[in-house]
């Protein structure tokens, strides 16, 4: 979902303090067609939340959680390769497999 800067900003306020976020405090982790989600760190209570915009048919909804990850944690987070269900199989095939000792493995 695009919006700008001065619209997230209208939308989004420390889930702590209830004040307003300026785009600096802001960074964008994941965004498609209908869905935002952000990491916020409040410079009035200094506490971080992740917040999620979806656009539904009320208009935007959004929900927030409050969240340790610093901005640059949230954003390797959500950049990191999520791990696929293949890449599961595939480790539980393999360890199925292998009658030795695990501890060999490593
Ligand atoms: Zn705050």
């Amino acid at each position: 979902m695009k919006l700008s800067l001065e619209n997230l900003q209208s939308l989004v306020r420390c889930m702590v303090c209830n004040k307003k976020h300026r785009p600096a405090k802001m960074v964008v982790l994941e965004e498609d067609e209908k869905r935002t989600a952000l990491h916020l760190s409040c410079d009035g209570c200094g506490a971080s939340s992740l917040v999620f915009l979806s656009l539904g048919q009320l208009g935007v909804m959004s929900l927030g959680v409050p969240t340790d990850l610093e901005q640059a944690e949230a954003r390797a987070l959500y950049q990191g390769d999520p791990v696929s269900l293949d890449d599961v199989l595939e480790v539980h095939e393999f360890l199925k497999g292998h009658t030795g000792d695990i501890s060999a493995l490593f």
